[in-house]
């Protein structure tokens, strides 16, 4: 057996078997990525697969940089923490996907090659800060709540254009677009309207003409919705469970 197409039930992930190999699954997803982007019009390159690592080892991660993947999805800055020293010998870019307090600015700016959780201006002060004394500088996108769950995280979506203007004031944070996670339905017409509404709170926040600000980047779509996703103009579909199997521990 190999990944069922879900776009009927986009809250239920596809459930990769154990006999794939992760080659074949991740195979697998690409082409249902390829079928999405046929069925709108878009050129496949237009859209980057990242796995999300995440309550998944070391050795699972050597798997796929073998297969080629350099960035890995993580939501914990503890478990970056404990993964990079059994990974230094690769060239591991961590993006850090999941709600951030302040405190774990410090390991951001010194690990991070990534942020697309970023959500605040009090995160905002403290990336900067602790950015400088590293002299690094850190690719952010700025994650807008589509979706009415109390459990999701993000900006406002009222408030994006008004946030975006502030970014001025943080010149190591460099904004390249938005992130969102849909509502988890069966409904996937709801799901669907997560994704349009995020692609067009970027096309309004274009229009605006903020100065530095360049929204290119929209990171949407995960292992049970990506096909939504990518029909709703996604960039970048973030896949965990579809490529590593299902996650033991909660996330
Ligand atoms: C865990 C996670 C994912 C991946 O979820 P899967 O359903 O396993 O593909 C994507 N985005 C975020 C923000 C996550 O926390």
């Amino acid at each position: 057996m190999s990944l069922t197409s879900n776009s009927e039930h986009p809250g239920a992930p596809a459930q990769p078997t154990l006999t794939d190999t992760m080659a074949q699954r991740i195979s697998q997803i690409q082409a249902r990525m390829a079928n999405a982007c046929a069925r709108v019009g878009r050129d496949p390159a237009e859209v980057a697969l990242l796995p999300v690592s995440k309550t998944f080892d070391a050795t699972a991660i050597r798997e796929a940089l073998a297969l080629g993947f350099t960035r890995f999805g993580e939501n914990r800055m503890q478990e970056v923490a404990q993964k990079a020293p059994l990974l230094v010998d690769c060239n591991v870019n961590w993006v850090v996907i999941g709600h951030l307090q302040t405190n774990k600015a410090k390991e951001v700016a010194r690990y991070a090659s990534e942020l697309q959780s970023f959500d605040r201006l009090e995160l905002a002060e403290a990336l900067e800060r602790r950015l400088q004394l590293e002299g690094r500088t850190l690719d952010v996108l700025v994650q807008v709540k589509t979706s009415t769950e109390d459990t999701k995280s993000g900006l406002e979506p009222a408030e994006l254009v008004s946030f975006l203007r502030q970014l001025s004031q943080y010149p190591s944070l460099h904004v390249k677009g938005l992130m969102t996670m849909a509502v988890l339905s069966t409904d996937s017409s709801a799901v669907r309207k997560c994704f349009s509404q995020l692609r067009q709170l970027r096309d309004q926040a274009q229009q605006e003409a903020i100065a530095g600000i360049s929204l290119e980047r929209l990171s949407m779509g995960m292992s049970g919705d990506f096909e939504l996703a990518i029909e709703e103009g996604s960039t970048e579909i973030r896949v965990g469970s579809a490529i590593f199997g299902s996650r033991v521990a909660p996330a």
